[in-house]
C-alpha cells in the first residue's frame, strides 16, 4: 500500500491530511504527487471530480511554493465560481500547518476591487475562472511572470463553456518554462487539442476508464410516456424518502416548472437556472448544501462546478443530447467512495440515446421498473416507522400533556393504536397511490403488441375517414405519425389502416376517435387542411358512404386530376370548413 510519506509529502502536509482523516493517497494522488514534486514534466490526468484530484495537484503545489516570494507561482484555472471556492477551501485546509502561503480565488460576479486589493498583498497560488483571470491580467493586477505551474482543472468543462479564447490569452502571459497540468473527466478531441497546443510531451495518468462514469455509480433508466415524466419523478422521490439529489432538465423553463410542481406537491425542492441572480443562486445552494432542500432541479449550465458530496441520486428528467454531458451529470453522485445512482427517465424513442451513451462511455445501463403505488406506500410506511423509532423524546416537554393524552386513548389496545396512528399520518398518501397506474412502457414492441391486441379485439375501435390519401404523400406510417403527434402520445391502440389514393381510413380506440373527430380544431397534413369524420355506417366494410363518395367526386372528378391546394380539403366541400378543420366551421354549420 502506498502511503502519503511514500509519495514524498512534507511533515506539515502529512499532518494536514492526517487531520482530515485521509489514510492513504487515492490512485490519482499516488500517481500525480511524486511526479509533481520531483519532475517538471507536463501531466494529463483523466480524472473525474470525486477522485481526489484537488489534493493531487494542491498538495504538491503547496509543497513547492516558496513562502518567501509573494509573487504568484501557481495558477489554477477552473470553469466556475463554485469550483474556485471549493479548490481554495480544500487547499487552505491542506496549508493549515504551513506559514506565509496565500491562496486566492478570483471569479466573476463579485467586486473586482476586493480581489485586486487581495492580489496586491500577494497570493502565491491563484485559483480563477478564465474570464475574471484574464480581466485581472489585462488590468495588470495579476502578474504571471513568476508562475511555474499552471493547472487546467475540468478542462473539458472550460472548453464546453466557450473559454478556449480566454485560455489562449491567459497562457500567452505565462512563461514558457512552466509545468502544465490538465485534469479532465473526459478526453474529447477538443481537450486533446489543447493538450497538443500547450503541453510538451505530457505524461498521462488515468484513474477511470476513458470517458467512463465513476464505478460506484449505478446507471438505470425508466421508460414511460413523455406525459408521465413528472408522475415518475414524484414516485422516485417517494420511493427514496432519504433522497438528496439533483434533477437535471434540459431547459430553464422545464427546470422552473418541475421545481414549482415539486414544491407545490410538498417536496423540499428548489431550482437553480440562469435566470437567478448570484445571491439567489447562493441562497438556494446554501439551503441545498445545508440539506434544507432534498432535491435541486437544475440545468446543466447552472449546475456546472456545483460541488456537493454525498448526493444519493442524479435524476435525468431529460437525457442530454451529448453523452459527455451524461458522464458529467452522473459523476456528481458516487463521490468520495460512496455509492450513488444515476436514474434517467426516457420515452421509447430515446432508447437510442441510452445506446449512444453506452457506446461512447462504456457505461452499462439497466432498465428499471417504475415503482408501483403499493411499493411506494410500503417504503414510505416503513420509513415513517423508522423515523418514529428514532425520534428523540423530550420527556420534560411532553410530560404535562401525557395524562390528558392517556385519558383520551383509554380503551385502545396496542394494535388498534398503531393502526390509528399510521392511518392518521398516512391516509392521504395511501389515497393518492391507491389506484396508481402502471407507468412502465416497454418500448417499440409495445405498439406492435398493442396493435396485435387491438386486432383481436376490433370492436373497441371506431373507424375514421381521413380526407387525405396516397396522392397527398400519405402512407400508413405517416398517418400513425399524424395521430401520435396530434395527441402527443403513442399510448393508444390503432387498428386497421387503409391508405387509398385520395383518402384513408384508420381504426382508433373509441375515445381517441371521438377526440380526433370532434375535439380537433384544425388539422393539416403537409399544409393541406384535413377533414376527418366517422366511417361508422361502413365499419369493417372498406366501402365509402355516399357522402364520402360525393367528396371523392368533388375532390377529383369536379376539378379533373390533381387538386390545387386551395381547392382541397374542407374548403372544397359543401359542408364548408368541415368537422376536423375548425371548431368555428362546426359552429357555423350548426347555425346554418
Ligand atoms: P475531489 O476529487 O478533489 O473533488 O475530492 C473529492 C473528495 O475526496 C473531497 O471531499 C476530498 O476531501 C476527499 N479526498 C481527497 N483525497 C482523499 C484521500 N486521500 N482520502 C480520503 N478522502 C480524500
Amino acid at each position: 500500500m502506498t502511503t502519503f510519506s511514500d509519495v514524498g509529502l512534507s511533515p506539515e502536509l502529512l499532518q494536514a491530511v492526517a487531520d482530515l482523516g485521509y489514510t492513504e493517497p487515492t490512485p490519482i494522488q499516488a500517481q500525480t504527487i511524486p511526479q509533481l514534486l520531483f519532475s517538471d514534466q507536463d501531466v494529463i490526468a483523466l480524472a473525474q471530480t470525486g477522485t481526489g484530484k484537488t489534493a493531487a495537484f494542491g498538495l504538491p503545489a503547496l509543497q513547492t511554493t516558496d513562502p518567501k516570494n509573494t509573487e504568484t507561482q501557481t495558477l489554477v484555472l477552473c470553469p466556475t465560481r463554485e469550483l474556485c471556492i471549493q479548490i481554495v477551501r480544500d487547499m487552505e485546509m491542506y496549508a493549515k500547518h504551513l506559514k506565509r502561503i496565500n491562496i486566492l480565488a478570483v471569479y466573476g460576479g463579485t467586486n473586482i476591487e476586493t480581489q485586486i486589493r487581495a492580489l496586491k498583498k500577494g497570493a502565491q497560488i491563484v485559483v480563477g475562472t478564465p474570464g475574471r483571470t484574464l480581466d485581472l491580467i489585462k488590468r495588470k493586477k495579476l502578474k504571471l511572470g513568476a508562475v511555474r505551474r499552471v493547472v487546467l482543472d475540468e478542462a473539458d468543462e472550460m472548453l464546453s463553456m466557450g473559454f478556449q479564447e480566454d485560455l489562449d490569452s491567459i497562457l500567452s502571459h505565462v512563461p514558457g518554462e512552466r509545468q502544465t497540468l490538465l485534469f479532465s473527466a473526459t478526453m474529447s478531441d477538443r481537450v486533446l487539442s489543447i493538450a497538443k497546443k500547450y503541453m510538451e510531451d505530457p505524461l498521462r495518468f488515468s484513474v477511470a476508464r476513458v470517458n467512463a462514469g465513476a464505478d460506484n455509480v449505478s446507471h438505470g433508466y425508466y421508460m414511460v410516456n413523455a406525459k408521465d415524466r413528472y408522475e415518475l419523478l414524484k414516485r422516485l422521490a417517494d420511493v427514496h424518502p432519504g433522497i438528496y439529489g439533483i434533477v437535471f432538465c434540459r431547459t430553464r423553463k422545464d427546470t422552473k416548472e418541475v421545481a414549482a410542481k415539486l414544491m407545490q406537491d410538498g417536496y423540499n425542492a428548489d431550482a437553480i437556472h440562469g435566470d437567478l441572480s448570484q445571491s439567489q443562486r447562493d441562497d438556494v445552494m446554501g439551503k441545498f448544501r445545508g440539506r434544507q432542500l432534498q432535491i435541486l432541479v437544475a440545468t446543466d449550465v447552472a449546475a456546472r462546478g456545483l460541488d456537493v458530496n454525498d448526493l444519493t441520486h442524479v435524476i435525468n428528467y431529460n437525457l442530454p443530447d451529448d453523452p459527455e454531458v451524461y458522464v458529467h451529470r452522473s459523476g456528481r453522485t458516487g463521490r468520495a467512495g460512496k455509492s450513488g445512482a444515476s436514474l434517467s427517465i426516457i420515452h421509447s424513442r430515446e432508447q437510442r440515446k441510452i445506446r449512444d451513451i453506452e457506446r461512447s462511455s462504456g457505461i452499462k445501463f439497466k432498465q428499471l421498473v417504475a415503482p408501483s403505488g403499493s411499493e411506494i406506500c410500503q417504503t414510505q410506511l416503513l420509513s415513517l416507522i423508522d423515523k418514529v423509532k428514532a425520534v428523540e423524546v423530550d420527556e420534560k416537554q411532553i410530560k404535562p400533556f401525557l395524562p390528558e393524552i392517556y385519558k383520551k386513548l383509554e380503551g385502545l389496545d396496542r394494535e388498534t393504536l398503531i393502526k390509528h396512528f399510521v392511518s392518521a399520518e398516512f391516509n392521504r398518501f395511501l389515497a393518492y397511490y391507491r389506484n396508481a397506474r402502471d407507468l412502465n412502457i416497454s418500448g417499440k414492441k409495445s405498439r406492435k403488441e398493442r396493435e396485435e391486441r387491438g386486432g383481436r379485439n376490433a370492436s373497441k375501435f371506431k373507424r375514421v375517414f381521413v380526407s387525405v390519401g396516397k396522392r397527398d404523400g400519405l402512407n400508413p406510417a405517416r398517418l400513425i405519425g399524424l395521430v401520435n403527434e396530434l395527441f402527443r402520445s403513442d399510448e393508444f391502440s390503432i387498428g386497421k389502416i387503409e391508405v387509398l389514393k385520395n383518402f384513408s381510413f384508420i381504426e382508433l380506440e373509441k375515445d381517441v376517435a371521438d377526440l380526433f373527430v370532434n375535439g380537433v380544431s384544425h388539422l393539416e397534413f403537409e399544409g393541406v387542411p384535413v377533414n376527418v369524420e366517422y366511417a361508422e355506417e361502413l365499419h369493417g366494410s372498406g366501402k365509402r358512404s355516399s357522402k364520402q363518395n360525393a367528396r371523392k367526386k368533388r375532390f377529383t372528378g369536379g376539378y379533373g386530376g390533381r387538386r390545387s391546394r386551395s381547392d382541397r380539403g374542407g374548403s372544397g366541400h359543401r359542408k364548408g370548413k368541415g368537422r376536423a378543420s375548425s371548431r368555428k366551421g362546426r359552429k357555423n354549420k350548426n347555425k346554418d
